[in-house]
């Protein structure tokens, strides 16, 4: 057996970058203003920069970037959130913490992402449970844009404000509308694992609206009125720290080159997969930044497949294994229609591939070739 690769190789980015975050680590432990301060200032001014949002507010996590503008809305009990079923558990979690309903929806077979005919069925779900649909919350999956020209109609038509779940899909945009600018507002994450990676637990909200910006500012901090010491809503500790800015500033100059390489790759595996394995729809007018190329095994080869690439020391990874509505804290909220039956195929057949900036020809031709021989 040869040497095992990475399944995402954080080590060679550093090697690409490490003196400048070791500096700006250290300027961040010379200055001791470990929270907030000219780091997390000078990360939300960038990251304005780079998506064009008007407000970028910096946190803790994806997930309290979800749940800040859930809370910013005063989303309550009685409130249905329609969600895609296949995704992250985050994104139906901080709808359940505020005691609201989330309504499940299929994905579509092609995109993996929210099904606009599901969509209408699942306001129509919540209706009839006497719930009030306000909001829906899409998922670019896999860092692709959903279909927003048929998600955003239906919203208008039916009164629901959109948040859209872009932990895997910051630095794309939709029909030239970048990630960060499409809804209501964005959330993303910067898990050390997606395509912009801190080095700990660190994510951001990106909103057009003044007061909603005004609202998450506040309830980051344990809902902050303008004097210290003066509360007027109830908040979180969901601030990012300065550590994680000062790291993702220096990550965020790199960050257009990575997603040029991501895409290379991504293209490389389409060409050497075709024919092989079925590879990943792609769209013109929604391009990924990769957070995962995953691929499908289909009939139930998928165990066998995994183990012996694993043999051959290839890593993968399956996101997701169960749809939120199998998932034992999850299969009591509502789902649209008769079933989910798209996310429960796609959770049986879905297997990612290693997929990082720095994946070489040499180590992808050699993923290649053990899927070849798996097959
Ligand atoms: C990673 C992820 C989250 C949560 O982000 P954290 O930073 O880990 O809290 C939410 N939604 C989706 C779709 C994700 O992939």
């Amino acid at each position: 057996m040869s040497d095992p690769i990475p399944f995402i190789d954080l080590a060679a980015q550093r090697r690409h970058i490490g003196a400048a975050l070791d500096a700006a680590v250290a300027r961040v432990m010379d200055h001791c203003g470990f929270i907030l301060g000219p780091e997390v200032e000078r990360f939300e001014a960038d990251l304005k920069a780079f998506c064009g949002a008007r407000h970028a507010i910096s946190c803790a996590s994806g997930t309290d970037a979800l749940a800040l503008v859930l809370m910013a809305k005063g989303l309550r009990p009685g409130q249905a959130v329609l969600v895609p079923a296949f995704t992250f558990c985050a994104t139906a979690e901080v709808v359940a913490w505020l005691g609201a309903t989330p309504v499940f929806v299929d994905v579509e077979e092609e995109t993996f992402n929210l099904c606009p005919a599901s969509l209408e069925q699942g306001i129509a779900t919540a209706r009839e449970r006497g719930l009030d649909p306000v909001a829906v919350m899409p998922v670019d999956l896999y860092g692709r844009p959903v279909d927003y020209d048929r998600i955003e109609p239906i919203c208008a038509r039916e009164g629901l404000w959109m948040l859209t779940d872009a932990a895997q899909s910051f630095g794309a945009a939709y029909k030239g509308r970048p990630v960060g600018t499409i809804g209501l507002a964005t959330a993303t994450s910067f898990f050390p694992s997606k395509p912009l990676g801190a080095y700990g637990d660190a994510g951001a909200v990106f909103t057009e609206d003044d007061d909603l910006a005004e609202a998450m500012i506040s309830l980051r901090m344990h809902g902050a009125g303008r004097e210290r010491y003066d509360h007027v809503r109830i908040g979180m500790n969901g601030r990012m720290d300065a550590m994680q800015a000062a790291i993702l500033v220096e990550k965020l100059k790199i960050f257009g080159e990575e997603i040029a390489a991501r895409r290379r790759i991504a293209a490389r595996y389409d060409a050497l997969l075709e024919g092989v394995v079925r590879t990943p729809a792609i769209d013109p007018d929604a391009p990924s930044v990769w957070a995962q190329y995953t691929i499908r095994i289909p009939d139930g080869g998928r165990e066998a497949f995994r183990a012996a690439l694993q043999q051959a020391g290839v890593p993968t990874a399956i996101h997701y294994p169960k749809p939120l509505n199998r998932q034992p804290a999850y299969a009591h909220y509502p789902s649209a229609g008769n079933g989910l039956p798209v996310s429960e195929r796609l959770a049986e057949e879905v297997v990612s591939l290693p997929m990082h900036a720095y994946l070489d020809e040499a180590v992808q031709d050699r993923i290649v070739a053990a899927i070849r021989a798996a097959l």
